[in-house]
């Protein structure tokens, strides 16, 4: 009998090593699905990168050839500068996230950090330098210590709670049964919202990346806990390069600039306090969000 059932246990674990993979892959391309036919260019060299100033400079893109979502946008962000990305919902504030790290390739125009086209060097230094935030972080089935230790191969166990208090999430790990041992995910401990996004904070500062996306959780966390993840997310955005992908205007005031995207362009460019007296849609939206917000929908 013992026979019979060792294929079977043999067949078990192999399933559970194909889940924990597909886990990991779900959870590094659940922002952005990879199409497969993005690769290094012949003779690709790594990125150098040299305070991380980010450019896009008349980008054309559209996920389908007869729709387009980028109509020419250009914009540049200056090495340790913040620039927010607002707009109505699917104006393409994602899609230039996704563009940055190399899923897709633009259609037209040209993307740069430090004056490289992102085209023409190694995807890997590419992706090794830039740092995602993203608004829904997944959880692998693995300890909480595991989980932040993913940011960067090879952390200590000292880097990993240096990055947790970084995160603010180091008082949290410290009332747990087994501490960093404790197991997350599925089958283990349910974080919150809040929570995970710090997990994902803390990975990113273990990875340390001169160039950083935060892309904003739609998904209301409560204001106590926004207001603590905004000021956890200013300090780490201070001396790197960030691109905010803002959902609510009240989290990019203080911004080095803001653009504006409507219909696959820039429509508007400047600080809150230049575009508030701009009056134009970045104006109407804020008006209109300050007025959900005295009516209490937001
Ligand atoms: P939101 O504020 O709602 O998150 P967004 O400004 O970030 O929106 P994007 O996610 O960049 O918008 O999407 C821009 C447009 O591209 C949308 O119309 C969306 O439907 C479309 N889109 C996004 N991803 C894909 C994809 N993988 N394939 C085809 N179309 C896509």
């Amino acid at each position: 009998l013992a026979q019979l059932f060792r294929p079977l246990d043999m067949l078990g674990m192999v399933y559970r090593v194909i889940r924990q993979g597909l886990i990991d892959m779900e959870a590094m391309f659940r922002l952005i699905d990879t199409p497969p036919e993005i690769s290094d260019a012949p003779g690709a060299e790594p990125l150098v990168v040299n305070g991380g100033a980010v450019a896009f400079d008349n980008v054309v893109f559209g996920y389908e050839p007869d729709r387009s979502i980028l109509n020419g946008v250009s914009f540049a962000v200056g090495a340790g500068e913040t620039l927010a990305i607002v707009g109505p919902s699917g104006a393409g504030k994602s899609t230039i996230a996704r563009l940055l790290f190399r899923f897709y390739d633009p259609q037209g125009g040209r993307i740069t950090i430090d004056e490289q086209d992102i085209a023409a060097v190694t995807q890997a230094s590419l992706r090794g330098a830039i740092g995602i935030v993203p608004q829904d972080t997944v959880l692998f089935n693995d300890s909480i210590g595991y989980n932040i230790a993913y940011g960067r191969e090879g952390a200590g166990a000292d880097e990993v709670a240096a990055a947790a208090e970084g995160a603010a999430i180091d008082g949290f790990i410290a009332i747990l049964p087994q501490g960093y041992d404790t197991e997350v995910g599925e089958r283990g401990l349910k974080l919150s919202g809040g929570e995970k996004q710090r997990v994902a904070i803390a990975r990113t500062l273990l990875k340390n990346p001169p160039v950083l996306i935060l892309d904003e959780a739609t998904s209301a966390l409560d204001s106590r806990t926004e207001a603590a993840i905004q000021d956890t997310l200013e300090r780490i955005a201070e001396r790197r390069t960030t691109l905010v992908i803002a959902h609510r205007l009240s989290t990019v005031t203080g911004a080095d600039r803001i653009i504006v995207l409507d219909h696959g362009r820039v429509a508007e460019t400047g600080t809150h306090d230049q575009l508030l007296a701009m009056r134009g849609l970045y104006a109407d939206m804020w008006a209109r969000q300050q007025a959900e917000k005295e009516e209490g929908t937001v």
